[in-house]
């Protein structure tokens, strides 16, 4: 195994408490060397951590990693989320198969126009599924938020979200839902 540096160590330990605070289990952390931000990763229950979030200043690091270790938390009801995905995505392309397995050769006509509908009512589905995907999401990242106000203090949170939004990595939404409950404390 190779010698983890000090900055990893540092992240390691972090997580190990940030864990044992939420009373869950530690993820795994991966050091990559993209570009792409920390990240969670459910299926995993893996943390990824970039060389641009080791260069992070402490008071910001900790409020990262806290958030991710946040997601961990979050894992069961994200591993439920994919594969009640997966399964209606099963269940809905069964559908076609069925009605064309069934179909003889001359009904052929009969069942493309279903086919046809079928086609349609599909992308419609992934329509309101991306849509509520998107809402999914961004729930998990103000829960990831408010455990990290929990740990870190609602005040150091804000402070770390208002530099990561001037970067770009955060929506205005995760900022107001934070500066609501410094002012509610
Ligand atoms: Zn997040």
């Amino acid at each position: 195994m190779k010698r983890l540096r000090v900055e990893e160590q540092h992240i390691l330990s972090l997580v190990a408490a940030d864990a044992a605070a939420l009373h869950v289990t530690p993820p795994h952390v991966r050091f990559v060397t993209g570009c792409a931000g920390p990240c969670y990763e459910a299926l995993f229950n893996r943390i990824e951590v970039d060389r641009a979030t080791l260069a992070l200043p402490e008071p910001l690091l900790r409020i990262v990693v806290a958030h991710e270790v946040g997601h961990a938390t979050q894992r069961r009801t994200m591993l439920l989320d994919f594969a009640w995905t997966v399964l209606s995505v099963m269940a809905l392309l069964s559908i076609p198969c069925v009605v064309f397995a069934t179909s003889s050769d001359e009904d052929f006509w009969r069942v493309s126009v279903p086919g046809f509908g079928f086609v349609v009512a599909f992308f419609a589905c992934g329509k309101i599924w991306r849509m509520r995907s998107a809402k999914r999401s961004a729930a998990f990242e103000l829960d990831a938020d408010a455990k990290a106000a929990s740990l870190c203090g609602a005040a150091s949170a804000l402070a770390a979200l208002e530099v990561m939004a001037a970067r770009g990595h955060i929506d205005a939404a995760r900022l107001d839902a934070m500066r609501a409950r410094l002012e509610a404390a």
